[in-house]
């Protein structure tokens, strides 16, 4: 039997649209920008990229993608948030613009810019939960980490007792860049989550 491809959506306004489009595609999927509420229609996930969370926050909500998105999330839909994008996972924005628009669809405190102002870019060995085999290795840039306190919210890695990826049913939030590298780990976990059976908390 033919296994049909995963559709996973990217949300294109601004920051690593083409890296995760081109990851996604490298990791077995059919990758597609979103712009519009009407680009959701028959996607399995959505990636929210890194990049600025303020001006993607902006652009989602005059676009109608911030309510078209949570719509389809309430129908079951994955969202993977890489950064920025996680920071618009976030219910709680540490250091974000006041009312800075979000999606709010992960219980936990994203701490915008959590590593401090002089330590702008790092990279790092991580282990985290769920990937096999070798070490990940992890771009953070202007990165937030996450404070966790719900008990549905699994953590699956951290730097410096600092929480920096994170999943929630079939949503998935990484303070770090894996589209950046050659690593395909990470995308290849989310397309399972996408596809696979765990449903959403609530
Ligand atoms: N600090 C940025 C923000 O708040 C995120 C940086 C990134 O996505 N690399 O949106």
């Amino acid at each position: 039997m033919v296994k049909l491809k995963a559709r996973i959506g990217v949300v294109a306004y601004q920051g690593a649209v083409s890296e995760h489009l081109r990851a996604l595609e490298r990791a077995g999927a059919e990758a597609l920008p979103v712009k519009w509420p009407r680009d959701l229609e028959g996607l399995q996930g959505v990636v929210i990229p890194g990049g600025e969370s303020t001006v993607i926050g902006d652009a989602m909500q005059t676009w109608g993608l911030l309510d078209a998105l949570r719509e389809w999330v309430r129908d079951g839909g994955a969202v993977f948030g890489t950064c920025a994008g996680a920071i618009l996972m976030a219910t709680e924005i540490k250091n974000g613009k006041p009312d800075q628009p979000r999606l709010g669809i992960m219980p936990l405190t994203a701490n915008r810019n959590g590593f401090g102002r002089q330590v702008d870019s790092f990279e790092a060995d991580i282990c985290v939960r769920g990937i096999e085999g070798s070490a990940f290795r992890a771009v953070f840039i202007r990165a937030p980490y996450f404070e966790v306190t719900d008990p549905e919210v699994e953590v699956l890695a951290a730097v410096d007792h600092k929480v920096v990826a994170a999943r929630y049913g079939r949503h998935l939030a990484t303070a770090f860049h894996p589209e950046l590298t050659d690593d395909l780990r990470i995308h290849r976990l989310f397309i399972e989550m996408a596809t696979g059976g765990q449903k959403n908390p609530g």
